[in-house]
């Protein structure tokens, strides 16, 4: 009996329960803990699906993450290092890294940049790049980082809608030991964005850029005349802090806006449960910050904690695939955050490569984008936790701002479950429901929803919130759709299963089919295209390309090609297919709807399934014949094969 009382799941659970039913007070309490310039006079004014939170409260994320820890003992601890991949190091002190923002800040509002204004950043993983966003932060204007592996067309859709006038970039990445032409990418978008009046180039590299007189200007050279310091904008905590695009069911990206004292807020408490963090952590997130994970992992969460963050910049097997195990045994690394598909990578190259390395060091494994298989699970916590480090499989989204469903042994470790993100964290009231929203039974799928506002929820779609009103809060009542499918045990543990919506997750980057779609018919010699998302053994999911060519095109290899440059144009290499099969027609329902599930089983090579509103059956068996053709050929057997009765017209060339 007393054994079962102290049961930490159900202390956990009791826990958990009592911050949902109590939520105000105990959001509120959490609040406490951040630096705010005037306390809040209400913790939540929630209209359905619009929450402000901690309203009337004034703070700056710039001065919460930096400032602060001028005034103790931090002040001269590293905040920040930064390695890339042929070993070049720098480091910033807590005072460095201040004086670094505090000028950014003043050369931003030398360039006129005001309070709630917009400013884009296009930048490899540089610190140059955090230093940005705490500097837009500080004079109270909004960022908006853009993953710098997406196209030129990307980067200029973007920019234009949010209208900004500055742009800050850098003359190169560095990738594999290659350099990646960031500003001649930018360039190709400001051809098409005549809102941006100044660009601020970061040099990375001595590599010669071209610069364009009136519009450019050199960081460095910007940097020299700027003020030491700069008094941070008061601003609301209902303040945007940034804007995030991502991946939706529509061709269009949407922007997810975020909030500055919830945002903050959720984050700091969130950090202080899943990774127990405290300032003596060196915190080590391998995510890019033009993703959410690094927004909060990489900069805003850690800096507030005042933990040290290590910044990489470069893929994780170049030079060799020790080098991030090297990583972690040169800083003492204590917390480590990756995502399933590098693991997975890792597996394939065998641990010799990480026992040449002492990784003692580390307490806390994370994991994050994707599902991790418990195999993956499994290896991870052997070979890099050494069975001594808890796993936290962390489920959330750039729209939920923070971590939802993880395990927290900053409060309580609950036993973990391999392929598991175990429980919702205190105040997430997680549910997985049927079709008419009620929860499903333990064991029977559903799709997962949040019935309750928490602090890190986005304040919505930018210019749109009827999109966002549709997208999350439409599908059931008064519960924020995740778009994600899971399971929960009968330990109320929850199992992710992917996405119940059109949008994949390609080595956990998030991308719309519906996106890639329009890009393949944006080639001049294809009619339709469907896109499905098959399992990857590295990536997780990966993109499978079905087209129909237009009259007078044969399918060649050439097409192919030219199909694969216009999705690395108009998206970036993170949407290049694993295959591409050309056919003469989709399966689509009466209706017109292409019927994807369709496409995916006859990839996956199972069950089709109900096929009764299909508008013509004979797609399916033809998809199926073009597909067991292409197999073939992978394996090098004969070309054709007969499926069924019919005789496949599709094409794989
Ligand atoms: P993003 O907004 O790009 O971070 O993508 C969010 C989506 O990634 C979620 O809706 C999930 O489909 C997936 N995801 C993130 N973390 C996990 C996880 N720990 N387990 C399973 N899926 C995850």
């Amino acid at each position: 009996m007393e054994k079962e009382k102290f049961y930490p799941v159900r202390r956990y659970i009791e826990l958990q329960k009592k911050a949902i039913s109590d939520s105000e007070s105990f959001w509120g309490k959490e609040a406490e803990e951040i630096p705010w310039f005037k306390r809040w006079d209400k913790v939540l004014v929630w209209k359905e699906p619009f929450a402000q939170w901690f309203v009337g409260g004034t703070l700056n994320a710039s001065y919460a993450c930096v400032d602060v820890h001028l005034h103790s003992w931090r002040k001269n601890k590293i905040a920040l290092y930064w390695e890339d991949e042929r070993g070049n190091t720098k480091s910033f002190s807590y005072t460095q890294l201040h004086r670094e923002v505090n000028r950014f800040a003043s050369v931003l509002k030398n360039l006129g940049v005001k309070k709630g204004d917009i400013v884009v950043l296009y930048s490899p993983m540089i610190p140059e790049l955090v230093i940005s966003m705490l500097a837009t932060a500080r004079i109270g204007a909004i960022h908006t980082v853009i993953f710098s592996g997406f196209s030129s067309q990307s980067l200029a859709d973007r920019i234009n809608d949010t209208g900004a006038k500055v742009l800050i970039t850098a003359d190169f990445g560095v990738r594999r030991g290659k350099l990646v032409a960031l500003k001649e990418i930018a360039d190709d978008a400001l051809n098409s964005t005549p809102t941006v009046k100044k660009v601020v180039l970061v040099r990375r590299t001595r590599e010669e850029v071209k610069m364009k007189e009136g519009r450019d200007c050199l960081y460095h050279e910007l940097m020299k005349d700027a003020e030491n310091y700069v008094e941070p904008e008061v601003v609301e905590s209902t303040h945007p802090l940034y804007i995030l695009y991502t991946s939706g069911t529509t061709g269009k990206p949407k922007g997810i806006v975020h909030s500055t004292g919830g945002y903050l807020v959720y984050n700091y408490a969130t950090y202080k449960w899943v990774f127990d963090i405290s300032d003596e952590s060196i915190y080590w997130c391998t995510a890019d910050v033009g993703w959410v994970t690094g927004h909060s992992s990489i900069v805003y969460a850690p800096l507030l904690h005042g933990a040290t963050i290590i910044m990489y910049e470069g893929v994780p097997d170049y030079p060799d695939p020790g080098k991030w195990w090297e990583i972690i045994e040169r800083y003492g690394v204590t917390i480590f955050y990756t995502s399933p598909t590098a693991v997975r990578m890792f597996i394939r190259y065998g641990e010799e490569w990480i026992k040449k390395h002492d990784l003692s060091s580390l307490k806390i494994l994370g994991s994050v984008g994707e599902s991790i298989n418990p195999e993956v699970w499994k290896w991870y916590y052997k070979h890099i936790g050494g069975e001594r480090c808890p796993i936290v499989d962390t489920w959330w989204q750039t729209e939920t701002g923070g971590i939802m469903i993880s395990p927290a042994p900053g409060i309580e470790l609950v036993p973990l479950k391999p392929g598991s993100a175990t429980l919702p964290l205190p105040g997430i009231d997680a549910e997985v429901v049927g079709d008419s929203g009620e929860p499903m039974t333990p064991g029977v799928k559903g799709y997962l929803v949040i019935r309750k506002p928490w602090p890190g929820m986005t304040n919505g779609i930018y210019k749109d919130p009827d999109r966002y009103k549709e997208v999350y809060w439409s599908r059931f009542k008064g519960m924020y759709y995740t778009g994600d499918y899971a399971i929960k045990d009968d330990e109320g543990y929850f199992w992710l299963l992917g996405r119940a919506d059109e949008v994949l997750k390609v080595a956990g980057h998030r991308l719309g089919t519906a996106e890639i779609e329009s890009a393949v018919i944006a080639t001049p010699f294809v009619a339709e295209a469907a896109v499905v998302g098959i399992p990857d053994p590295i990536k997780g999911e990966n993109i499978v390309v079905f087209a129909i060519l237009k009259e007078g095109h044969k399918p060649t290899d050439k097409l192919k090609k030219e199909i694969i440059g216009t999705l690395r144009k108009q998206i970036g290499p993170i949407a290049t297919p694993k295959e591409i099969h050309f056919v003469t027609k989709l399966p689509k329902t009466r209706s017109g709807k292409i019927m994807r599930r369709v496409l995916k089983a006859i990839v996956q090579d199972v069950a089709v399934g109900d096929v009764t509103t299909l508008e013509d059956e004979a797609s399916v068996e033809e998809i199926k014949a073009g597909y067991e053709e292409f197999k073939q050929m992978l394996k090098g057997k004969p070309k054709r094969k007969k499926v069924g009765k019919k005789q496949s017209r599709s094409n794989n060339n």
